[in-house]
């Protein structure tokens, strides 16, 4: 338990060990079948028509009005949303509410990630630095987790890692991230290497030259896992069985610290694959399953389906497939209201 041991600097009187003890136990192999949808917080009358669908559960997306503030820290922020909470509520459709990693205001926080092409990034922080973590992400889904005490229908949240305010680009938390100052001078640091930090543009050259690539994907990982595993261990306290989700997986530093951090936790973590938009792929379905198990015993990958890039035949054989072999789907929708062709058994 070496990693645990690890964890208790950074989590202060927050024990692991007893988190581990009081936190409801999951089972493995849990599934979901998860609607996420345009047009929801408006009409939580839609909720016995998803039921009826089969679904399992639904997204919640954070009210409009919390885009540019510090809405956590004012407790009625999300109250526009207990419409929808109760419906889902008498539905018995569980809740998940979509935190955004790479837009709206959480972007804000701490030093600006830069790419592996050297680019800084003006509106993207660095994935691992302590002020987005400390003073946003943890107490935004800490602020959820207490919502849930009061409305049983929340199950959690789904950290959505899709880095949308890229300049260079857009898309998963893979190795074109982060070589800011930070997290490459403390690989050299770390790693005893008492060379002047090389100009941001030469950093991933630097790593091939020297044969540093994989350890420094390997330092990353270790700082996310620890990350990781603090907001899951913070969260837990507040309320056990809280679970935190996530969306987009990659074989990268990022994905894979998340998972690991993540056992802490002792919860299903549910990895909502977009890679499966256009149907399902059937050696990366293999794959991502596997992978994803692997990091963390309880992760369970989801296949996503995409309603504008499949007709309602093909959506339903995608589903079908996924249901057997994984036993767990979500579908993507963007038309308002989704058509009923899509909602059939
Ligand atoms: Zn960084």
């Amino acid at each position: 338990m070496k990693a645990c041991g690890g964890y208790g600097k950074f989590l202060g009187a927050v024990s692991v060990f007893s988190i581990l003890c009081c936190a409801p136990r999951a089972d493995a192999g849990e599934s979901c079948a998860v609607i996420w949808t345009y047009g929801i917080s408006d009409h939580p009358e839609w909720c016995e028509t998803f039921k009826r669908a089969g679904f399992t559960a639904l997204t919640a997306p954070l009210p409009k009005e919390t885009r540019d503030v510090k809405w956590w820290l004012e407790p009625a922020s999300l109250d526009s949303t207990d419409a929808l909470l109760a419906g889902a509520a008498r539905t018995q459709l569980d809740v998940y509410y979509q935190v955004p990693l790479g837009m709206m205001i959480g972007t804000k926080f701490g030093p600006r990630t830069v790419t592996a092409a050297g680019f800084e990034e003006p509106s993207l922080p660095c994935p691992l630095n302590e002020f987005f973590w400390n003073d946003y992400l943890v107490p935004v889904v800490s602020a959820i987790a207490r919502k849930a005490l009061n409305h049983p229908a929340v199950k959690g949240v789904i950290l959505d890692t899709e880095q949308y305010y890229g300049k260079e680009r857009s898309g998963a938390i893979d190795e074109n991230y982060c070589f800011c100052d930070e997290c490459f001078g403390g690989f050299l640091k770390k790693s005893g290497i008492e060379e002047p930090l090389p100009v941001a543009s030469e950093r991933r050259l630097w790593l091939d030259t020297n044969r540093q690539e994989s350890s420094y994907w390997k330092y990353l990982e270790e700082r996310m896992t620890k990350r990781a595993a603090q907001m899951a261990a913070v969260v837990q306290a507040i309320a056990p069985g809280f679970q935190i989700h996530f969306y987009i997986f990659e074989d990268a530093w990022y994905y894979r610290g998340l998972l690991k951090g993540m056992m802490v936790s002792n919860q299903p973590v549910f990895v909502f694959d977009a890679k499966t938009y256009d149907g399902y792929l059937n050696n990366w379905a293999e794959e991502a399953a596997k992978k994803t198990r692997e990091l963390n015993p309880l992760a369970v990958w989801v296949p996503g389906f995409y309603t504008g890039s499949l007709s309602a035949r093909a959506l339903r054989a995608n589903v079908s497939k996924a249901t057997k072999t994984q036993g767990s789907y979500w579908i993507y929708n963007q038309i308002i209201p989704i058509p009923e062709a899509y909602l059939g058994e």
